[in-house]
């Protein structure tokens, strides 16, 4: 993944590409979920954190009603005119960016032409949302070139139907809220069946650790939608509109499949951990955080089966070093990332160690990336 550029070097890049100063540079981070995994399309609670790694747009308007987009990470181009805005087969990438662009304009707002000039250090596919960042980043430009404000909740919104109708993602909303409304040193208690959201405190002293297992996720969309439908057959069986409404009690007088009942059980008790992390966090007792990281991912392993060889690894080794209060896979699983929290004295120790031995015990060579938890999209005007 590449470096982030300094706003000096992406201001002389945008000026030797484009002949002219950049106005604006908008931006937006990645996320990392700390517990809740397996919730969102549950209408259960979520726990993510914006993370020090972003994505920028330096942009500066345009009079014909064109975007024109470089992406300095992939080394691509591409125009499209906001008067008739189109999917790109050849550009996948500006998918994301032409669909928020198409949901400002049915959103009324006075959308207007730029060029912009993309980029971050949000690791591309590795499960910490460099969509929703580019997303976001590219609301905050569209609004800031066009004079307007949009406010976070329908900035997410819109960059999850861009995801839905110009790339055919089926995402929920946590990565753009996260993106559009993370506040340095803390997590988002999201809401996914309101989409109310409560920002909780960090402890000071605690520090986010992510290690990528390297494993990109091939299995993941037909397991998603797999474990999908046996969730919805579960609430079927409870009678509830959605599992968040379903207690294991519940869960205890009917009859499942034993795989649907394994499902139910993740969801319901996972929903419950959320809520008592929130708690913990609230009492400072990162211990009682850990453990119940701890729990997530036995969870995520043993009901729902989304977790794998390299993922279990690493998790493991986390937990092993020194001021490490818990760890568990996050994201939708069987590959991507982990997630620890730590002292945050013993972040620097932790990253050559853990790399060492996974690299040893699996082969790949993995990423860690050191957070603290960031602040959501802006744009500075220049
Ligand atoms: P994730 O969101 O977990 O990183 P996705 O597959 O949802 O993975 O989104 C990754 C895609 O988003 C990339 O394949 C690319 O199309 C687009 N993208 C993300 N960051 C950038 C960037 N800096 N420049 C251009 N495209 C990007
Ligand atoms: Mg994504």
């Amino acid at each position: 993944m590449s470096k982030l550029l300094s706003h000096d070097e992406l201001r002389a890049h945008f000026a030797k590409k484009f002949g002219r100063s950049a106005t604006v540079i908008a931006r937006a981070p990645g996320r990392v979920n700390l517990i809740g995994e397996h919730t969102d399309y549950n209408d259960g609670y979520v726990l993510p954190a914006a993370i020090e790694r972003e994505t920028r747009i330096a942009a500066a308007p345009r009079a014909d009603g064109c975007v024109h987009l470089v992406a300095f990470d992939l080394s691509r181009e591409t125009t499209f005119d906001l008067a008739d805005v189109q999917r790109s087969t050849s550009e996948g990438w500006s998918n994301y960016i032409r669909g928020v662009a198409a949901g400002l304009l049915a959103a009324g707002y006075p959308v207007q032409g730029f060029d912009g000039l993309i980029q971050g250090d949000v690791p591309i596919g590795s499960g910490l949302s460099s969509s929703a960042a580019m997303e976001m980043a590219s609301v905050q430009a569209f609004s800031a070139i066009g004079g307007f404000v949009t406010p976070s909740a329908q900035a997410a919104r819109i960059g999850q139907k861009a995801e839905h109708l110009f790339v055919g993602a089926n995402t929920g909303l946590m990565d753009q809220l996260a993106s559009a409304l993370g506040q340095p040193d803390h997590v988002l208690l999201i809401d996914c069946r309101d989409l109310s959201f409560r920002p909780v405190p960090i402890p000071a002293g605690a520090a986010i650790l992510i290690a990528d297992t390297s494993v990109r996720r091939s299995l993941a969309a037909s397991a998603y939608n797999e474990r999908r439908a046996q969730c919805e057959a579960a609430a079927q069986a409870l009678s509830v509109p959605a599992l968040r409404d379903g207690t294991l009690a519940m869960l205890d007088a009917v009859a499942l499949p034993d795989v649907v009942a394994r499902r139910a059980r993740h969801v319901i008790a996972e929903d419950d951990r959320v809520l008592e992390t929130v708690a913990a966090l609230q009492g400072g007792d990162l211990h009682k955080v850990g453990e119940l990281m701890n729990a997530s991912h036995a969870s995520l392993r043993d009901l729902y089966e989304v977790s794998s060889v390299e993922l279990d690894t690493m998790v493991e080794l986390l937990r092993s070093q020194p001021g490490c209060y818990g760890a568990r896979l996050t994201g939708a699983g069987f590959g991507g990332c982990a997630v620890a929290l730590m002292e945050a004295g013993a972040v620097d120790a932790a990253i050559p160690a853990v790399a060492a031995v996974y690299r040893m015990r699996t082969g790949l060579t993995p990423a860690l990336y050191p957070t603290r938890a960031a602040a959501g999209a802006s744009a500075l005007t220049l």
